[in-house]
């Protein structure tokens, strides 16, 4: 048994159960150094970032000590964006499967008020949330955390970079001061050092060797001076050929100008940034996801909590002034084991970004002339996948059943042509594989789907 089995640590009967049933064979190395510590009720101060595991990690804690027959908010996990609240809320209901009636529930700002409010009627066990949307509830009574034994902030750099600190020490005076404090950051900046000391007691400090990801990275820098780096953006995309490739810029306008360029020239990409409206954001998010668009160009502030699974490749279109920021980036890409690539490129006038780059991992880093990437015959780029529209949603009491029933009812189409499906409250998405697209656009829009025609669409 090694130190990094789960069984060496001292779980209620069901959590195990629950984890065997996620395949989480063994724990990553922010779960082995923190859970210890955690679960005999420390409070930890954790530098790890997303993909480490940290949401396991504090959610086996949460849950270990949860009294699920007293229904009263033991639990509050605060995170910067919606996207992460949702997927926290998840990673914690996934844990939760094997206990019974635990009641989750997220809070996050650009929903509606009044479903939240109903739903508050019954305390939940758990509540997971953004700041201002938190903070409204308290105010107006309809969320109470005097009975809180735990409390997440997850993201923490980031809430402080969003000016959240205030709201947050709002919420915190809510809580009770006998409390375990779970404080979980990507970076590690003053402030963060400070908030620990005020809302923390004597936590145990943590920081994940960056090697957990950097190991499974290849990380390669290409010389790209700024009026030649689109071109050779692409030559990277068309040597290495990832299925989904995360493209940061340091701006929102680079962003716009990078996906300007790019679709100018065929390369079937989409743009992530804080300007977007929620629906498009969300479309967005599930074209990426569901790989049917292979390049996401992307600002640090909009890709915080996207959690994408098996990131084949990272490039920095441009390279970040801060080296944490850059580690935070690359670190994207081989999560939780599986193989990752992050290439960088970079001009003359970087060389001092690099360079701290270099003096921040304690090695030289592999710099390669674009030269090398000409080697490849052209190929076509297109995603394997295709998603389709379909206007109707979760209200229309749709679910992914009857979506993948529609779709293979006439058995021209199977399962293994079908890719993700996506519900939404008012609409749907759902990847088929490339070659069946027209086809199934076909059967969709000919046919019915639980008996009633919906309007389809297909994406680009
Ligand atoms: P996080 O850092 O919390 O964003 O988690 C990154 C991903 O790793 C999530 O998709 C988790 O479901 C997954 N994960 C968490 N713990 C483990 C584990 N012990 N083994 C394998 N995968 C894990």
């Amino acid at each position: 048994m090694s130190s990094s089995d789960f069984s060496t640590l001292t779980l209620r009967v069901e959590l195990p159960a629950a984890i065997d049933s996620l395949d989480y064979e063994s724990m990553t190395p922010i779960q082995a150094q923190s859970l210890p510590v955690m679960l005999v009720g420390g409070d930890v101060l954790a530098q790890a970032n997303t993909g480490s595991g940290k949401t396991a990690a504090f959610a086996i804690a949460m849950l270990n000590k949860l009294e699920e027959r007293r229904y009263q908010t033991q639990g509050i996990v605060i995170c910067p964006t919606r996207e992460l609240a949702d997927q926290v809320a998840d990673e914690i209901r996934r844990l939760a499967r094997t206990i019974a009636n635990v009641k989750v529930l997220t809070l996050c700002g650009g929903k509606p008020f009044g479903p939240q409010l109903a739903s508050l009627q019954r305390a939940p066990h758990i509540v997971v949330g953004t700041p201002g949307r938190l903070l409204k509830h308290l105010e107006k009574e309809s969320l109470a955390l005097t009975n809180i034994e735990t409390l997440v902030l997850d993201e923490a750099d980031r809430m402080l970079d969003m000016g959240f600190s205030e709201d947050i020490s709002k919420i915190i005076s809510f809580i009770p001061d006998r409390r375990q404090t779970l404080l979980f950051s990507a970076t590690y900046p003053d402030e963060i050092e400070y908030i620990s000391k005020s809302i923390q007691l004597n936590p145990v400090t943590i920081k994940v060797d960056s090697d957990f990801s950097a190991n499974q990275i290849t990380q390669i820098f290409y010389k790209a001076p700024k009026p030649d780096r689109v071109q050779i953006l692409i030559q990277v995309l068309k040597f290495y050929q990832p299925e989904s490739a995360l493209v940061f810029c340091n701006t929102i306008e680079q962003c716009e100008v990078l996906f300007g360029e790019l679709i100018k020239r065929d390369v079937h990409a989409l743009t992530l940034h804080g300007d977007l409206e929620q629906f498009d954001r969300d479309q967005v998010l599930v074209r990426f996801s569901n790989r049917s668009t292979s390049v996401l160009v992307a600002t640090d502030v909009a890709a915080r909590g996207l959690d994408i699974k098996e990131l084949d490749a990272v490039v920095n279109f441009e390279i970040t002034r801060d080296p944490e920021v850059h580690v935070h980036r690359i670190g994207r890409t081989g999560r939780a084991g599986s193989e990752g690539l992050a290439i960088s490129l970079y001009g003359a006038e970087e060389t001092s970004r690099l360079n701290a780059i270099e003096h921040y991992l304690g090695a030289t880093v592999n710099k390669k002339n674009p030269s090398e990437l000409r080697s490849v015959v052209k190929e076509s780029m297109l995603p394997k996948m295709v998603t389709l529209f379909i206007g109707a949603g979760r209200k229309d009491k749709l679910r992914a059943g009857d979506v993948l029933g529609a779709l293979t009812s006439s058995s021209e189409l199977t399962g293994a042509n079908i890719g993700k499906i996506n519900l939404f409250d008012k609409f749907s998405y759902v990847a088929v594989d490339r070659q069946s697209a027209d086809r199934a656009l076909e059967i969709l829009s000919d046919g019915k789907i639980k008996g009633r025609s919906f309007r389809i669409k297909r994406l680009r």
